[in-house]
């Protein structure tokens, strides 16, 4: 049995170049930016996202089989193959293929990590499937949340607009974000009914009720000619669910009893013991402190949580208190829901946050907002700052965070906390009280779900390594063998034989990191993301260069411009230095008879490279330019 430490290096070297990852070896670095690029890379270690640029060569028959597969005949069989949310908790995008039809599931986004700066997002690589868009005959959304809808509206043209199936409020959702892009008229969406049996090409598709942490969540299972396939979407076991009924547990177990072949799952909570929290313990701890409040109530939440806000709003109605909603995403869902039927109030209960609130007693005030992850535009962290237009938290406010910090976001979230306190206001959190659980089953939950479905392959999902890791384990535990545990990263596949045995093929679709960044389409981002940390690091220094255009020699000296690089005191020292060495490194490489402007640029970049290292200790972005006159 591998540890996990030995299971991440034996992830790590699948991705290596030269064993299936690339279609050409790497280019040896040939400026001092690009190798120290390549290096810092390196040093990423066992959670490195960026697998290198995709490299456009076109395919030589019998090299690049990789290469092949992606624009490969049609094949027999049943194949499954993710393109996201295998290596991640994001972009989740899972690949069914039935002799060559193609049912995808989700198509998600992921949320960067800090050092990917001023990224908004990160969507599957499609790339697969291109050339084989006419037989995609459908995209299967399991929830609305954007780790699963969240690319729709970027990457749906791409795919030339395949039919799409969900639930109500998941169809409703993945509706708006296409709208943002004037999309929706495209798009051909259908709403499905829980059990409801849809048949799709070869395939008879059925949704079933799981509990998350937003309503109408789905398990889809995919009755196949070669056996039934259960993707789990993200779920959990809610036995005392609020506003909704627990899970399907009767038709999971009857699709146990008449066999399944392979079952996908959520591995998130994997690594954590027990069962998850229920939603009506989170309900009650709220109901207490708004009982028990002497002022106002200010309670900040995910916006997604829809079940979770029908809970405050009904312990606000019992309380006698008006609910005012602050945040745009937190009006957009909570409208959303009320039109669909979602969320249900008296008229004239829930109100937009107005300067009329003011108006009412504290006692009868209680205000729902977003920024629950310590968001620095988001209402939480504006009211603890006081530049919150309408709502100024006062002595004798309760505040209530009913969230927890996603990985990474602890430090902000203190950060509101701390002013909040400062502000007079009483803050209670997830820490002291239950007031947050999560969508995403524990280890009894994983395992409720596996004695259920009782499939003959587990295929873990949606989770970083450990995570998904953690979930083999659970599956080991209760006797599942090796062969029937099946590990992917994105790209892999893997194929099942007519006797059901399934095995990771040899070949391997290349998934990139694509970016979504402002309003820019998606593209591959890594060089992008490289120059920004440099430049995010060491600054960024121009020089400019006029030259004969037919001596190359140059014309007077370089000018330099520079930016986050030199403090005011050394300017001058340091601008004076930089010509000379840039001057000399250009004319040293026109004495050894080069012509090229990229001999040229090379050589000065090389040269300042060196000198600011020496310097400074510093790497700057370096940009030499060539203006010939
Ligand atoms: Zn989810
Ligand atoms: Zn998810």
């Amino acid at each position: 049995m591998k540890t996990v430490g030995e299971w991440l290096q034996s992830a790590e070297g699948s991705l290596q170049p030269g064993k299936g990852e690339r279609s050409t070896p790497p280019k040896r670095p040939q400026d001092p930016n690009q190798a120290r690029q390549h290096h810092r890379r390196r040093r990423n270690g066992p959670f490195r996202k960026f697998h290198g640029q995709q490299q456009s060569v076109p395919p030589k028959p019998g090299v690049q089989p990789q290469q092949i597969a992606a624009q490969g005949p049609r094949q027999g069989g049943l194949r499954i193959y993710p393109l996201g949310g295998f290596e991640q908790v994001g972009r989740n995008c899972t690949c069914i293929e039935v002799d060559g039809d193609i049912y995808m599931i989700d198509l998600g986004l992921e949320f960067p990590d800090e050092d990917m700066l001023g990224i908004d997002y990160l969507v599957p690589d499609i790339s697969a499937l291109k050339g084989k868009e006419h037989r995609i005959k459908a995209i299967l959304f399991t929830h609305g949340h954007l780790d699963h809808i969240g690319a729709i509206q970027h990457l749906l043209p791409s795919l030339h607009f395949p039919q799409c199936y969900g639930t109500k409020l998941t169809m409703a959702m993945a509706r708006k974000r296409l709208d943002e892009e004037g999309l929706t008229s495209k798009a051909k969406l259908t709403s499905v009914a829980y059990g409801e049996k849809i048949r799709i090409g070869k395939v008879e598709v059925e949704f079933l009720r799981v509990t998350h942490s937003i309503p109408d969540s789905a398990a889809i299972a995919l009755h196949t000619p070669y056996g039934t396939l259960v993707h789990t979407g993200d779920f959990k076991f809610d036995l005392t669910p609020m506003n909704e009924p627990p899970a399907d547990f009767q038709r999971f177990a009857e699709l146990g009893k008449q066999g399944v072949l392979a079952i996908i799952a959520d591995s998130t909570n994997a690594a954590k013991p027990g069962t998850s929290l229920s939603e009506s313990q989170i309900s009650d701890t709220i109901y207490d402190l708004i009982r028990d409040a002497e002022g106002r109530v200010i309670i900040s939440t995910f916006s997604s949580l829809l079940n979770r806000t029908q809970q405050i709003v009904d312990h606000a109605k019992h309380f006698n208190r008006k609910v005012f909603i602050s945040g745009r995403s937190m009006l957009t869902n909570v409208e959303l829901a009320q039109n669909l039927g979602y969320l249900k109030a008296p008229r004239g209960l829930i109100r937009k946050v107005s300067p009329g609130m003011s108006k009412l007693p504290d006692k009868e005030v209680l205000i729902i907002t977003t920024g629950s992850q310590g968001e620095e535009n988001a209402g939480l962290a504006r009211i603890g700052l006081g530049t919150h237009r309408q709502i100024i938290v006062k002595k004798g406010d309760t505040v209530i965070l009913s969230s927890n910090p996603i990985i990474g976001n602890e430090r902000a979230v203190m950060k509101v906390v701390n002013n909040l306190h400062l502000k007079g206001a009483t803050v209670k959190t997830n820490a002291e009280l239950a007031l947050h659980t999560t969508g995403h089953g524990h280890r009894n939950d994983l395992l409720m779900m596996h004695r259920l479905v009782h499939a003959k392959h587990v295929i873990p999902e949606h989770g970083e390594p450990f995570m998904r890791e953690a979930h083999a384990e659970i599956a080991r535990d209760i006797g599942y063998q090796e062969n029937q545990i099946h590990m992917l990263v994105n790209g892999e596949i893997l194929e099942f034989d007519p006797q059901g045995n399934a095995r990771k093929s040899k070949q391997k679709f290349t998934v990139n990191d694509v970016i979504i960044d402002g309003r820019g389409s998606a593209s591959e981002g890594q060089r992008v993301l490289d120059d920004r940390k440099v430049m995010s690091e060491g600054g960024a220094i121009a020089v400019v260069f006029r030259a004969y255009s037919e001596s190359k020699r140059l014309v007077g000296n370089p000018d330099v411009i520079t930016r986050g690089l030199i403090y005011g005191s050394e300017q001058q020292e340091i601008t004076g230095e930089v010509i000379e060495a840039a001057k000399k490194a250009y004319e040293d490489a026109l004495g050894r008879g080069e012509t090229d402007r990229k001999a040229f640029k090379r050589s000065v970049a090389g040269a300042l490279y060196r000198y600011f290292d020496r310097k400074l200790d510093r790497e700057p972005m370096i940009i030499p330019i060539i203006v010939e006159v």
